[in-house]
C-alpha cells in the first residue's frame, strides 16, 4: 500500500521552481534563436545554386520533396529561387525526382 501512495506524491515546491527555471531558460534560448534573420541565404549572403546538391538536399525531406517555408525558414524570394533551382537540378538529373536520400 505504501508504494502506491509514494507514486502519487505531490512534488515539492523546490522541484516545481527548478522546472520553471528550466522552462524559462529554454524559452530564452528560443527567443535568441528567433531574433536573427531566419533565411540562410539572406543571413550568409549567398546565392541559390542548382549545382550545390548538398544544400538542395538539406532543403528537401528524405523522399526528395521540397520542405515548406515554415520549416526551412527561407524568405519568400529565396524560396521561389530554390524551387526553380530544384526543378532545374531534377531536369539535369543532379538530384532525383523521388526516392530515398
Ligand atoms: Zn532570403
Amino acid at each position: 500500500m505504501k508504494e502506491t501512495v509514494d507514486k502519487f506524491q505531490v512534488p515539492e515546491i523546490e522541484e516545481i521552481r527548478e522546472d520553471k527555471e528550466l522552462l524559462q531558460k529554454q524559452t530564452k534560448r528560443y527567443q535568441k534563436f528567433r531574433k536573427g534573420i531566419r533565411c540562410r541565404f539572406c543571413r550568409e549572403k549567398m546565392q541559390v545554386d542548382f549545382k550545390n546538391t548538398l544544400l538542395l538536399s538539406k532543403l528537401c525531406n528524405p523522399v526528395w520533396r521540397m520542405l515548406p517555408r515554415k520549416r526551412n525558414g527561407n524568405c519568400r524570394k529565396h524560396q521561389s529561387l530554390v524551387k526553380k533551382a530544384i526543378k532545374y537540378a531534377r531536369f539535369l538529373a543532379l538530384i532525383p525526382y523521388e526516392g530515398q536520400q
